[in-house]
């Protein structure tokens, strides 16, 4: 190595140790995932590729307590939305989307794009949807115009999840027959979901958070009822057909070459999600959930960042937003913990851009992981002079620490 090469490779900034993901998605992939991802490519037909799409399929199933039909994409959770209203919507029909936050809008806007026709239920993003709103929108649609309630169950934005059962419930009062389509992006793997038990038609999920997978597979699941209205929807689409994935498991299944290595993570993803068994993974989210809003608290009581999420009952159990106050800048603080600490947390969205940061804690996530994360952020405060209390990280650890002295022993 030439001597002018070698200096010029000292005394750089140089980052050491581990990097920390607590973003919303992307999520951390376990190992194993991603070794199962590390294998040959295979002959199209290749028993063990089939095996694998049918086992993940059928494990999706579980996971959305479904026996409706799972149509998997090349995709992201965008191309997942786009499946789900090509199939079910012609331009001109109209979808009522009840406000929940940035995801909400952002459907929508891609609805108007497809040329469906918009109507809005306002909705506040520090609280949950008000489901009497919705029953209330479609008893007045007299003439049944209405087609579809395009709902999110968790808004990432806002770390809201609302009530996906009693929305089915005010939508059965109204006796509209509306479909109810679900967004589940930021939810699935999270917390329960019953799409049939509380009477979803379409379901719309993604594989890069609570399901500990790579970016890159969308998921719709669609029950009878949507199935038997998409086959009279008469708005053209190839790729994102139902009809002809419904005949897999094989090439037709994902139109075209399958994502193989994905489905082999996946299978992998879903495998963990089983072992550590469905209840046990909601109770984790649920308690490091806790101890994240135990830490905001804390820190809240300088007056300056809060929770965005005004009724505890209505908050994310898989991310967290917080607000910062005028005058400060919440994009600062996410730089600050990405490139001087390694720790990944995202940004405020929408109305809330620069006005909030979230902290992810969904998918492969244990305790000392979001320590990581809330001790970035607490060192970040004060490394900032935004006024916050001290303690929030010990008061994590606390909440968590009684949590695990009353169930013994825990995997987390
Ligand atoms: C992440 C997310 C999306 C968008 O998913 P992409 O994979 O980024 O396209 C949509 N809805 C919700 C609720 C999300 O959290």
């Amino acid at each position: 190595m030439a001597p002018d090469t070698l200096a010029s490779l000292t005394n750089r900034p140089m980052k050491r140790g581990r990097k920390f993901l607590n973003t919303p998605g992307p999520t951390n992939i376990p190992a194993r995932v991603q070794n199962a991802m590390h294998r040959d490519t295979m002959d199209l037909s290749d028993p063990e590729f089939i095996e694998a799409a049918v086992a993940s399929l059928g494990m999706l199933k579980r996971v959305f307590q479904t026996e409706g039909e799972i149509l998997p994409y090349i995709s992201n959770g965008h191309g997942a939305w786009e499946a789900a209203l090509v199939n079910t919507l012609a331009p001109g029909d109209v979808a009522l989307v009840p406000e929940t936050g940035h995801f909400s809008g952002s459907w929508s806007d891609m609805a108007q794009a497809l040329g469906i026709e918009i109507r809005t239920v306002p909705g506040s993003w520090r609280r949950a949807l008000d489901p009497e709103a919705v029953g209330q929108a479609l008893a007045d649609d007299t003439a049944r115009e209405i087609k579809a309630v395009l709902l999110v169950q968790t808004d990432t934005g806002t770390s809201i999840t609302s009530d996906v059962k009693a929305v089915r419930e005010a939508m059965n009062r109204s006796g509209h027959p509306a479909l109810l389509l679900c967004d589940t992006i930021a939810s699935l793997g999270t917390i329960d979901y019953r799409m049939d038990e509380w009477g979803v038609d379409v379901t719309i999920a993604a594989s890069q958070k609570g399901l500990m997978m790579a970016p890159g597979l969308g998921f719709v699941a669609a029950n009878e009822k949507a199935i038997a209205v998409h086959q009279k929807c008469p708005n053209p689409k190839r790729y994102w057909d139902w009809t002809p994935r419904m005949k897999g498991p094989g090439y037709r299944t994902f139109c075209g070459t399958a994502p193989q290595l994905h489905i082999f993570g996946l299978r992998e993803g879903l495998t963990c999600l089983f072992e550590e068994g469905l209840e046990r993974v909601f109770q984790r989210h649920r308690v490091l959930a806790e101890a994240t809003w135990k830490a905001v608290d804390t820190w809240a009581g300088a007056g300056a960042v809060e929770l965005n999420a005004l009724e505890p009952s209505e908050r994310s159990h898989g991310v967290t937003t917080i607000l910062v106050p005028e005058g400060t800048d919440a994009e600062q603080i996410r730089t600050v913990c990405r490139d001087e600490m390694m720790v990944g947390i995202g940004g405020g969205l929408g109305q809330l851009g620069g006005k909030a940061f979230r902290i992810g804690h969904m998918g492969d996530m244990n305790a000392p992981m979001l320590y990581a994360a809330l001790g970035a952020v607490e060192s970040t405060l004060d490394y900032l002079n935004i006024p916050y209390t001290p303690g929030g990280v010990t008061a994590a650890v606390q909440h968590i620490s009684a949590f695990k002295k009353a169930n013994s022993p825990t995997t987390f």
